[in-house]
């Protein structure tokens, strides 16, 4: 079977099946071997009830020691069951299972394995699974794969699919050369993929994942070399002298540019006006002001007659990015006439601005990648801006190109990396580091705590409210999961929302937003908020880039250790943006002390980079897969953070075979050459070979 086959081949998965796996992308049987795991299970030993210690998993043998108490409550029920070893007594809580009044039989023995969660000093476990000793003993010391799953598929299906997969598929011949495979120490791709999915053991699981992540790196770098050779080689069309706008505009300001907004400034002017496109990363830590950088460049296009675009990667960044730039122009008559142009826009809407677009009317247009689309025909854009956003695709690129000749292209980050990683990363682009933040700022508070200081943080709340300032809080879910098998309770918004309208006083307003809403309403809401009509609001991390509000002084996440420290560092950016104190709240739902621990440096440190490698060092080997760090790089499974060996190994490997057989021309390099190209193709961010 090839890997293009469709899964239907597969025994077992129908057309419902399917229409399941097509929900998380899957459609061949290639797609489905490369939904790899996203953490194991592990069934380890027995633990005795008294030394159960809440925020782990753990298995206790132990009899059912009274006869199971049942409630409802409204839809939901529940059933209590008490159990005990010889070293103490448990509570057990099942919901929507009441069948099991009847199995569970007062003295009957079973092995119960779930969340232990305390209640007060007591310990209890919710929807536990149930196991026989044979069970039980059959899952003991293996790695048991848990997929990302939908609604109607479960992780024992999926097993069951990967396996037949596995064995009808064929793998392309090994396509790197020898010489290759053992200088970096690498398994075939075909046992990696075997081994990832069923590892007989840790040290084979993180050898297979070795060769997953230096494929996709080294696919990912080779292909970026390429690109690089394209891009430097465009000529600059548009020269763009500097004129008295942006001096203008600086003077006008109520605060001088950093030194290194400055330096970063003068790069870009320089670029802008060299015999070549400008092709440039500004990299500058959440708060470091990079929007005011891009606004300059934006407004010197202008200046010289030119359209700029300015894309964010979501309509609520794009609305927010409109209005900061609507404002600068009330405020110091730039002479920017800007269109904003996203995808909640009514067909009516877009048709008029994408008028304005092709007329030149308008000489500045902001939105999201909506403003690449096919139907947009700009009249002379000579300067793309992307903000918080993977960087552009060459074949995005060409797009761009096709209307016109190449603009230059400006992508700002937030993403917190070293140099020497930036330049294997961005090896394609120029870079510009902003490594300072405004002098005035002053540095945020921080605290980590647990759920019992709740009543605390509202109090401290209900202060920052009344003296005008607003507060965010982080929920990692969106809406409540009575069913959730995992056992977890996790905060999410729209309960956390009710909560707090209870707990708070009247006069505080409160709502919230996540990414399920419909974009208007999100645009909404966080315009509300930007304009002071709400005090609180309760999200998910769809906050986490861009947003900028500096009134906003209260940063409270919940459920805090869900989430990698490097998102943490991203969430705490969004305040500490203004002249005021700022504070974070992080609480943690799970009182074991490396949790806390490991939250703490977030006390310890404000550089991102620094948060993000500690982070590393203090999560155990099976943490690998739980939490990325970095949203910006989306690879499948490579992390640049963790994988970063890894990732240093593929760059050499790259720039050796780009000395040795720049075109791929060698006997031993024609199986990798086929490759290479194949992913080209098959990808949107890269110029085939
Ligand atoms: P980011 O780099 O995270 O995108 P922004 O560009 O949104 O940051 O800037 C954050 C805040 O800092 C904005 O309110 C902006 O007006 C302000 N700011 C930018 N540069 C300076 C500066 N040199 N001095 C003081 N405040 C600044
Ligand atoms: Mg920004």
């Amino acid at each position: 079977m090839e890997k293009s086959s469709s899964v239907t081949e597969i025994k077992g998965v129908g057309e419902k099946t399917c229409s399941l796996l097509a929900k998380l992308n899957i459609h061949t049987t290639g797609d489905l071997l490369a939904a790899y795991p996203r953490d194991y299970e592990t069934y380890g030993e027995f633990v005795e009830i008294a030394r159960l210690s809440p925020g782990s998993v753990c298995a206790v043998h132990a009899a059912v020691s009274g006869i199971p108490n049942e409630k409802r409550t409204g839809k939901l029920h529940i059933l209590n069951v008490k159990i005990a070893d010889s070293s103490g007594i448990l509570q057990l809580t099942f919901y929507n299972m009441p069948f099991l009044k009847k199995t569970l039989k007062r003295g009957g023995f079973y092995i119960f394995r779930g969340m232990v969660q305390s209640r007060g000093t007591a310990r209890i476990m919710e929807q536990p699974k149930i196991f026989s000793m044979e069970e039980y003993q059959n899952l003991t010391g293996r790695l048991i794969p848990r997929y990302s799953l939908t609604k109607g598929l479960t992780d024992h299906a999926m097993q069951k699919y990967m396996r037949q997969a596995l064995s009808l598929c064929e793998f392309e011949p090994e396509y790197y050369n020898r010489e290759l495979l053992e200088k970096n120490q690498l398994i075939s791709e075909r046992e990696a993929v075997e081994t990832i999915h069923f590892p007989d053991d840790y040290d084979s699981m993180i050898k297979a994942r070795k060769r997953l992540v230096f494929d996709e790196f080294f696919t990912f770098l080779f292909l970026m070399r390429k690109n690089k050779e394209f891009s430097e080689q465009l000529e600059n069309h548009y020269r763009m002298p500097e004129t008295a706008d942006a001096a203008r505009f600086l003077e006008r300001l109520p605060f001088p540019l950093t030194g290194a907004q400055e330096k970063v400034w003068m790069e870009i002017k320089e670029d802008l006006n060299s015999p070549y496109c400008m092709n440039r990363l500004i990299q500058g830590d959440v708060g470091s002001g990079k929007t005011i950088v891009a606004v300059l460049a934006l407004l010197t296009a202008a200046a010289n007659g030119y359209q700029g675009a300015l894309m964010a990667p979501t309509e609520v960044l794009a609305v927010q990015h409109y209005e900061t730039i609507q404002g600068y122009i009330q405020k110091y008559g730039l002479i920017f006439r800007p269109v904003l142009l996203v995808g909640s826009m009514s067909a009516k809407e877009k048709k008029e601005v994408y008028g304005k677009i092709a007329s030149g009317e308008a000489n500045l247009v902001i939105g999201t990648h909506a403003l690449i689309q096919e139907r947009v025909q700009y009249s002379h854009l000579a300067l793309v801006v992307t903000d918080e956003q993977h960087r552009f695709g060459v074949r995005q690129r060409e797009h761009l190109a096709e209307k016109g000749n190449a603009p230059h292209i400006l992508v700002m980050s937030a993403t917190p990396i070293p140099r020497t990683l930036a330049i294997i990363l961005y090896g394609d682009l120029h870079i510009s580091v902003i490594d300072e933040l405004p002098a005035e700022r002053l540095p945020i508070r921080n605290c980590v705590v647990n759920t019992s200081w709740r009543p605390n943080a509202y109090k401290f709340i209900i202060g920052e409210v009344d003296k005008g300032r607003q507060v965010y809080v982080i929920c990692p879910q969106v809406e409540g999961d009575p069913e959730s098998e995992s056992g977890l309770s996790l905060e999410n918004v729209v309960d956390y929302t009710e909560k707090l309208k209870g707990t708070l006083p009247p006069r505080i307003r409160i709502a919230y937003l996540h990414g399920k809403m419909r974009p208007a309403d999100k645009n909404r809401i966080m315009e509300e908020f930007a304009a002071q009509t709400l005090d609180v609001l309760v999200s998910t991390t769809v906050i986490e880039v861009g947003i900028n509000v500096p009134n906003a002084t209260v940063m409270m996440v919940e459920n805090a250790e869900r989430f990698g420290l490097a998102q943490l560092h991203q969430l705490r950016g969004r305040v500490g943006r203004g002249e005021h104190q700022s504070y974070c709240i992080f609480v943690s739902g799970d009182e074991k002390e490396d949790t806390m621990e490991r939250l703490k440096i977030l006390n310890k440190s404000n550089d991102g980079f620094f948060i993000a490698s500690e982070d590393l060092k203090l999560r155990g080997p099976g943490d690998l897969f739980g939490i990325r760090q970095s949203g910006e790089f989306s690879f499948r499974m490579g992390d640049i953070y963790t994988d970063a060996p890894v990732l240093k190994l593929a760059s050499d490997a790259v720039e050796k075979l780009l000395r040795e057989d720049p075109e791929l021309a060698k006997q031993e390099n024609a199986a990798l050459r086929e490759h290479l190209s194949a992913a080209a193709a098959n990808s949107v961010d890269f110029r085939s070979i």
